[in-house]
Protein backbone atom coordinates (compact mmCIF):
# COMPACT_ATOMS: atom_id res chain seq x y z
CA UNK A 1 0.00 0.00 0.00
CA UNK A 2 0.83 3.28 -0.75
CA UNK A 3 0.52 6.30 1.47
CA UNK A 4 -0.32 9.53 0.15
CA UNK A 5 -0.23 12.35 2.47
CA UNK A 6 -1.92 15.65 0.96
CA UNK A 7 -3.87 17.83 1.89
CA UNK A 8 -4.48 19.54 -1.08
CA UNK A 9 -7.52 17.22 -2.20
CA UNK A 10 -7.22 17.55 -6.13
CA UNK A 11 -3.69 16.90 -6.15
CA UNK A 12 -4.45 13.46 -3.56
CA UNK A 13 -7.00 12.46 -5.89
CA UNK A 14 -5.26 12.35 -9.00
CA UNK A 15 -2.17 10.84 -7.54
CA UNK A 16 -3.98 8.10 -6.28
CA UNK A 17 -5.82 7.42 -9.73
CA UNK A 18 -2.78 7.42 -11.03
CA UNK A 19 -1.20 5.22 -8.45
CA UNK A 20 -4.03 2.75 -8.41
CA UNK A 21 -4.01 2.83 -12.42
CA UNK A 22 -0.28 1.46 -12.26
CA UNK A 23 -1.29 -1.41 -10.05
CA UNK A 24 -0.60 -0.13 -6.40
CA UNK A 25 -3.01 0.15 -3.98
CA UNK A 26 -3.02 3.81 -2.89
CA UNK A 27 -4.69 5.69 0.18
CA UNK A 28 -4.51 9.02 0.72
CA UNK A 29 -4.88 11.15 4.13
CA UNK A 30 -4.64 14.77 4.45
CA UNK A 31 -3.58 15.27 7.74
CA UNK A 32 -0.28 14.76 9.77
CA UNK A 33 -2.17 13.15 12.30
CA UNK A 34 -3.10 11.30 10.15
CA UNK A 35 -0.53 10.23 8.61
CA UNK A 36 0.76 8.94 12.14
CA UNK A 37 -2.06 6.73 12.96
CA UNK A 38 -1.95 4.98 9.39
CA UNK A 39 1.99 4.30 9.77
CA UNK A 40 1.06 3.12 13.46
CA UNK A 41 -1.08 0.47 12.16
CA UNK A 42 0.14 -0.63 9.00
CA UNK A 43 3.51 0.98 7.75
CA UNK A 44 2.68 1.25 3.63
CA UNK A 45 5.66 0.28 1.37
CA UNK A 46 5.96 3.53 0.38
CA UNK A 47 4.97 7.27 1.41
CA UNK A 48 4.48 9.97 -0.91
CA UNK A 49 4.57 13.06 1.36
CA UNK A 50 3.23 16.87 0.83
CA UNK A 51 5.73 18.73 2.86
CA UNK A 52 3.12 21.68 4.05
CA UNK A 53 0.54 20.02 5.67
CA UNK A 54 -2.26 22.11 7.54
CA UNK A 55 -1.24 20.54 11.18
CA UNK A 56 2.36 19.76 11.14
CA UNK A 57 5.27 19.68 8.91
CA UNK A 58 5.98 17.22 6.49
CA UNK A 59 9.26 17.26 6.97
CA UNK A 60 8.94 16.75 11.12
CA UNK A 61 6.54 13.43 10.18
CA UNK A 62 10.06 11.82 7.72
CA UNK A 63 12.14 12.83 10.63
CA UNK A 64 9.87 11.07 13.09
CA UNK A 65 9.37 7.72 10.68
CA UNK A 66 12.88 7.80 10.19
CA UNK A 67 13.60 7.66 14.22
CA UNK A 68 10.39 5.20 14.27
CA UNK A 69 11.20 2.36 16.93
CA UNK A 70 8.61 -0.12 14.33
CA UNK A 71 10.57 -1.92 12.50
CA UNK A 72 11.16 -1.41 8.56
CA UNK A 73 9.83 2.34 9.13
CA UNK A 74 12.99 3.44 9.13
CA UNK A 75 13.33 1.56 5.40
CA UNK A 76 10.19 3.05 4.38
CA UNK A 77 10.89 4.52 0.92
CA UNK A 78 9.16 8.28 0.92
CA UNK A 79 8.78 10.56 -2.07
CA UNK A 80 8.45 14.74 -0.58
CA UNK A 81 6.14 16.40 -2.74
CA UNK A 82 6.15 19.84 -1.93
CA UNK A 83 5.82 23.42 -3.77
CA UNK A 84 9.19 24.72 -2.88
CA UNK A 85 11.26 24.33 -5.50
CA UNK A 86 14.54 26.14 -2.89
CA UNK A 87 17.77 24.03 -2.97
CA UNK A 88 17.89 24.32 0.69
CA UNK A 89 14.55 22.19 1.44
CA UNK A 90 15.75 20.01 -1.39
CA UNK A 91 19.06 19.23 0.79
CA UNK A 92 16.69 19.48 3.99
CA UNK A 93 14.61 16.70 2.83
CA UNK A 94 17.07 14.68 1.28
CA UNK A 95 19.00 14.51 4.39
CA UNK A 96 16.06 13.97 6.49
CA UNK A 97 15.83 10.44 4.23
CA UNK A 98 13.78 11.41 1.70
CA UNK A 99 14.46 8.86 -1.41
CA UNK A 100 13.36 11.23 -3.94
CA UNK A 101 11.47 14.99 -4.43
CA UNK A 102 8.92 16.04 -6.53
CA UNK A 103 8.17 19.93 -7.13
CA UNK A 104 4.54 21.35 -7.74
CA UNK A 105 3.06 21.24 -10.19
CA UNK A 106 4.56 17.67 -11.70
CA UNK A 107 2.96 15.24 -13.74
CA UNK A 108 1.12 12.77 -11.91
CA UNK A 109 2.52 9.95 -15.05
CA UNK A 110 6.18 11.12 -13.72
CA UNK A 111 5.31 11.28 -10.25
CA UNK A 112 4.36 7.09 -11.15
CA UNK A 113 7.63 6.95 -12.95
CA UNK A 114 9.68 8.16 -9.72
CA UNK A 115 7.59 5.52 -7.65
CA UNK A 116 8.56 2.30 -9.60
CA UNK A 117 12.16 3.87 -9.62
CA UNK A 118 12.08 4.54 -5.96
CA UNK A 119 10.47 0.94 -4.87
CA UNK A 120 12.94 -0.71 -7.83
CA UNK A 121 15.73 0.63 -5.96
CA UNK A 122 14.20 -0.31 -2.44
CA UNK A 123 14.16 -3.98 -4.18
CA UNK A 124 10.16 -3.86 -3.72
CA UNK A 125 8.67 -3.31 -7.19
CA UNK A 126 6.84 -6.84 -6.99
CA UNK A 127 3.62 -4.58 -6.30
CA UNK A 128 3.27 -2.73 -9.57
CA UNK A 129 1.05 -5.40 -11.14
CA UNK A 130 1.14 -3.54 -14.60
CA UNK A 131 3.70 -5.70 -16.38
CA UNK A 132 0.73 -8.90 -16.83
CA UNK A 133 -1.08 -9.53 -19.43
CA UNK A 134 -4.61 -9.68 -18.73
CA UNK A 135 -6.87 -12.36 -20.52
CA UNK A 136 -10.58 -12.20 -21.21
CA UNK A 137 -12.78 -14.18 -22.73
CA UNK A 138 -10.39 -14.37 -25.82
CA UNK A 139 -9.06 -10.94 -25.43
CA UNK A 140 -5.75 -10.48 -24.36
CA UNK A 141 -4.05 -7.56 -23.31
CA UNK A 142 -0.07 -6.96 -23.27
CA UNK A 143 1.10 -4.32 -21.53
CA UNK A 144 4.58 -4.78 -22.14
CA UNK A 145 4.17 -5.08 -25.96
CA UNK A 146 1.33 -3.19 -26.00
CA UNK A 147 -0.39 -5.89 -28.36
CA UNK A 148 -4.71 -6.49 -28.24
CA UNK A 149 -5.18 -9.56 -29.26
CA UNK A 150 -9.38 -11.20 -29.98
CA UNK A 151 -8.68 -14.75 -30.48
CA UNK A 152 -5.35 -15.08 -31.58
CA UNK A 153 -5.51 -12.21 -33.90
CA UNK A 154 -3.78 -8.85 -33.63
CA UNK A 155 -5.99 -6.20 -33.16
CA UNK A 156 -4.53 -2.71 -34.63
CA UNK A 157 -5.32 -0.35 -31.56
CA UNK A 158 -3.85 3.92 -30.87
CA UNK A 159 -1.44 4.61 -28.39
CA UNK A 160 -4.78 6.14 -26.71
CA UNK A 161 -7.32 3.76 -27.57
CA UNK A 162 -4.51 1.16 -25.57
CA UNK A 163 -4.30 3.66 -23.08
CA UNK A 164 -8.22 3.83 -22.47
CA UNK A 165 -8.38 -0.19 -22.48
CA UNK A 166 -5.70 -1.07 -20.09
CA UNK A 167 -7.35 1.91 -17.64
CA UNK A 168 -10.42 0.16 -17.64
CA UNK A 169 -9.07 -3.64 -18.33
CA UNK A 170 -6.90 -3.30 -15.11
CA UNK A 171 -9.59 -2.17 -12.62
CA UNK A 172 -12.04 -4.82 -13.75
CA UNK A 173 -15.91 -3.68 -12.82
CA UNK A 174 -14.75 -0.23 -11.85
CA UNK A 175 -16.91 2.08 -13.17
CA UNK A 176 -15.25 4.98 -14.61
CA UNK A 177 -16.91 8.53 -15.50
CA UNK A 178 -15.49 10.56 -18.70
CA UNK A 179 -13.97 12.91 -16.85
CA UNK A 180 -11.90 10.49 -14.35
CA UNK A 181 -10.82 8.79 -18.07
CA UNK A 182 -9.81 11.77 -19.59
CA UNK A 183 -7.33 12.41 -16.42
CA UNK A 184 -6.07 9.24 -16.57
CA UNK A 185 -5.83 8.68 -20.17
CA UNK A 186 -5.33 12.34 -21.65
CA UNK A 187 -3.51 13.76 -18.68
CA UNK A 188 -4.86 17.33 -17.26
CA UNK A 189 -6.68 18.46 -20.13
CA UNK A 190 -9.68 21.11 -19.82
CA UNK A 191 -9.82 21.71 -22.77
CA UNK A 192 -10.78 18.32 -24.31
CA UNK A 193 -14.44 17.52 -24.96
CA UNK A 194 -15.69 14.29 -22.68
CA UNK A 195 -16.99 13.38 -25.66
CA UNK A 196 -13.59 12.36 -27.16
CA UNK A 197 -13.73 9.23 -24.77
CA UNK A 198 -17.06 8.41 -26.23
CA UNK A 199 -15.92 8.17 -29.53
CA UNK A 200 -12.60 6.35 -28.16
CA UNK A 201 -14.69 4.16 -26.57
CA UNK A 202 -16.78 3.48 -29.71
CA UNK A 203 -13.54 2.84 -31.86
CA UNK A 204 -12.36 0.42 -29.31
CA UNK A 205 -15.45 -2.11 -29.35
CA UNK A 206 -15.00 -1.60 -33.05
CA UNK A 207 -11.55 -3.56 -32.43
CA UNK A 208 -11.90 -5.49 -29.59
CA UNK A 209 -15.87 -6.57 -29.35
CA UNK A 210 -16.79 -9.49 -31.59
CA UNK A 211 -20.40 -7.59 -31.68
CA UNK A 212 -19.51 -3.90 -31.08
CA UNK A 213 -23.69 -3.00 -31.01
CA UNK A 214 -23.82 -5.17 -28.09
CA UNK A 215 -20.22 -4.69 -26.26
CA UNK A 216 -19.69 -7.25 -23.51
CA UNK A 217 -15.74 -5.88 -22.21
CA UNK A 218 -16.43 -2.43 -22.22
CA UNK A 219 -19.94 -2.22 -20.56
CA UNK A 220 -22.15 1.61 -20.68
CA UNK A 221 -23.48 2.11 -17.34
CA UNK A 222 -25.63 4.45 -18.08
CA UNK A 223 -25.63 8.18 -16.17
CA UNK A 224 -22.29 7.20 -14.87
CA UNK A 225 -19.78 6.27 -17.55
CA UNK A 226 -17.79 2.42 -18.42
CA UNK A 227 -16.83 -0.18 -16.89
CA UNK A 228 -14.51 -3.30 -18.15
CA UNK A 229 -16.14 -6.84 -17.71
CA UNK A 230 -13.68 -9.80 -17.88
CA1 LIG B 1 0.10 21.21 1.19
Amino acid sequence: MILVVEDEASIAEVVTLYLRRAGFEATAVNRGADAVRALDESPPELLVLDLTLPDMEGLDLLRRLRGSPEPGAEDTPVIVLTARSGEADRIAGLEMGADDYVVKPFSPQELVSRVRAVLRRAGNGSSGRQENPIVANGLRIDPRTRIVEVDGEERALTAREFDLLWTLARNPRQVFNRDQLLELVWGFTDFIDPGTVTVHVRRIREKIERDPGAPRHIVTVWGVGYRFEP
